[in-house]
């Protein structure tokens, strides 16, 4: 692992192919797609609403995908964004609660426009067009079948690029053996072991036990991270870990959960770039951005638990 900058020793086996459209086998139905809004489950919250009918449960998402911005992004890890940007597509509405999320006007106030899948797949299609490496949909969880159908329609019109699903990690294994075979790359938090953090933090008790089984299915479906020789990655799994002030002792815990998983070779992402926003202020601790220190020993915690696939931030 180096210091100092964005950096990963990078596998550089053999690059995936990525879901060849010729061979593919859409995973549902557009009626299993619909049926999944019909009683929602999405996600392990389980509101059981009929979005199709207009009711709205925790997160607020309705029938159709809303949108709060489709931008070309360089700020992923370099395998993602490379030289030419991810695609990203993100979505509005979010199934967490974070005190102190950056994206709050988005997340939690649903800021954005509604999307049918036709235009969605549009958007994917004038993404490639921009020359992008992949196509990043960004909080999909509340939206999962909707970029599902958006991903059949645009594959469907050629789309190629691989697929990015850039979750919190709080998914329900239901929702991604839906995206089996549609999804090439998953990007998932896994932000908390401790209830009590997830709960203060999140309003999601019951984090650690939905995002461990999570993760487990999605590299079940694709694998670690893997990336060609161009530096870019195709294919597989790499997880994202936010560093939280006065709470590097959580960080050291979900990083030996993981390693002790998933073994020292698991793709991770250290980030250190949490500040207070949203309601962080409300709460004791949260109200400070996270110190230089702090960062430091948590990736001196990634060196001790021998993890060799790490990106660490420039702060
Ligand atoms: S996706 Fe939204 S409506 Fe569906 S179960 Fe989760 S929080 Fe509830």
């Amino acid at each position: 692992m180096e210091r100092g900058k964005d950096c990963v020793e990078r596998n550089r086996s053999e690059r995936s192919k990525v879901a060849n459209v010729a061979e593919w086998k859409p995973p549902a139905s557009p009626e299993a797609i619909n049926l999944s809004l019909s009683a929602c489950r999405l996600c392990p919250r389980e509101c059981g609403v009929n979005r199709l009918e207009g009711e709205r449960g925790y997160c607020g998402a309705g029938r159709l995908a809303r949108v709060a911005a489709v931008s070309v992004h360089h700020g992923e890890e370099p395998p993602i964004s490379g030289t030419r940007g991810s695609g990203t597509i993100f979505f509005s509405h979010c199934n967490m609660k974070c005190l102190f999320c950056q994206n709050y006007p988005i997340s939690q106030y649903g800021n954005g426009r509604e999307m049918d899948s036709e235009t969605l797949a549009g958007e994917m299609l004038r993404l490639r067009e921009l020359g992008v490496h992949n196509v990043n949909f960004v909080t999909p969880t509340p939206h999962a079948p909707q970029m599902l159908e958006a991903i059949l329609l645009a594959r469907a019109r050629g789309f190629d690029l691989p697929v990015v699903y850039n979750t919190n990690g709080y998914d329900a294994l239901e929702t991604l053996a839906l995206l089996d075979g549609a999804v090439d790359i998953y990007l998932p938090d896994a932000k908390y072991l401790s209830a009590d953090l997830a709960e203060t933090a999140s309003g999601t008790p019951d984090y650690a036990p939905h995002n461990g089984a999570a993760i487990d299915e999605m590299l079940r479906q694709v694998g670690f991270l893997s990336i060609g020789n161009d530096g870019i990655a195709s294919r597989g799994l790499l997880v994202r870990h936010l560093v939280l002030p006065g709470r590097v002792g959580e960080t050291e815990a979900v990083l030996a959960h993981l390693s002790g998983r998933h073994g020292p070779e698991l793709p991770l992402s250290l980030m250190g770039q949490y500040f207070p926003a949203w309601q962080a202020d409300t709460v004791a601790g949260f109200d400070r951005k996270l110190t230089r220190k702090e960062y430091d020993r948590a990736i001196e915690a990634a060196e001790r638990l021998g993890l060799r696939n790490v990106f660490i931030q420039e702060r």
